[in-house]
């Protein structure tokens, strides 16, 4: 099985983009797993501190290999959004091939020696665990927010981001670049898409030649997608988009079946719903069109 870092350069080379997808369950999971293997295209799981505190850091770690294991499939798990050197330790330990190391609510200098240091001691653990770092500002939860945060003075600069990757030595960047966590009511009625900054990606990619990730994907223009992606974009984080599937169709399916008390009968349709969503965003990040794929 190709590693994490030889998906990425495949991808890069190719002009495309691997999906990375918030679980905190089984149902958000197996949603994943179910739309990249009808796809075929690799994929990444990731899970915060928040969303690893719920489901078990090593539980999910043997899941995730089982599957890749027993299918043979490029499904990779990533630990988002860790904000302390314990914490990526313990994923690290537990056999995640990448972990979030996320200090970018600290001043930039300190920022640079904290994840400096988590590089070294991560890759200590596993030579060939991938480190991303986290410039600048994109927000904070992955929800409906009521209104837009400010973020345009919290943008990465390419000379920050090159500043960033030369000093830390992570393998993957995560810049500030027009993204955001989370989505607006407007967003998930599809009233409005989030724009990015494409020459701001293009610029940073240009000067750091780094492997870079886009946070906060949900509610995305999809042409601002494609364009990030064509810029240096290697990965597509989606978290809200999956979170509103998950419980549209949960509560359906209870509202279809009022007297049902079997799970395996029930989260299916919380299953189909979140897995639609996957598929289409796997389709947009691989270049490939609705109907190209019968699955
Ligand atoms: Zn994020």
């Amino acid at each position: 099985m190709d590693s994490l870092r030889v998906r990425l350069q495949e991808a890069q080379a190719s002009g495309k983009a691997i999906g990375h997808f918030n679980i905190s369950d089984f149902v958000l999971l197996k949603a994943v797993f179910e739309a990249a293997r009808g796809l075929h295209l690799p994929v990444i799981v990731g899970l915060s501190e928040g969303e690893r505190a719920f489901v078990g850091t090593r539980q999910i770690a043997s899941f995730v290999r089982s599957l890749r294991e027993e299918f043979d499939f490029p499904i990779f798990l990533n630990a988002d959004h860790t904000h302390s050197l314990a914490k990526a330790v313990e994923a690290a330990q537990a056999g995640f091939d990448s972990v979030v190391f996320d200090q970018s609510a600290l001043p930039f200098e300190e920022n640079i020696r904290q994840t400096r240091l988590a590089v070294e001691s991560l890759k200590s653990i596993n030579p060939e665990i991938l480190v991303e770092g986290e410039i600048g500002d994109i927000g904070t939860g992955s929800e409906i927010h009521e209104s837009s945060p400010d973020l345009s003075k919290g943008l990465s600069t390419p000379a920050e981001a090159k500043q960033f990757v030369d000093a830390t030595g992570v393998d993957i960047l995560a810049p500030a670049v027009g993204n955001m966590h989370g989505m607006l009511k407007s967003m998930v009625e599809g009233r409005a898409t989030k724009h990015l900054d494409i020459a701001r990606i293009a610029d940073i990619k240009r000067l750091t030649r780094s492997l870079l990730t886009l946070h906060g994907g949900s509610g995305t223009n999809d042409e601002d997608f494609r364009k990030a992606i064509a810029a240096g974009i290697n990965i597509v984080h989606i978290n809200t988009e999956l979170r509103v599937a998950w419980r549209d169709g949960l509560e359906s399916s209870l509202r279809d079946h009022p007297e049902d008390v079997v799970p395996y009968k029930l989260l299916p349709a919380a299953i189909d719903r979140v897995q639609l969503v996957v598929a289409s965003r796997l389709r947009l990040f691989n270049n490939e069109s609705e109907f190209a794929r019968g699955a």
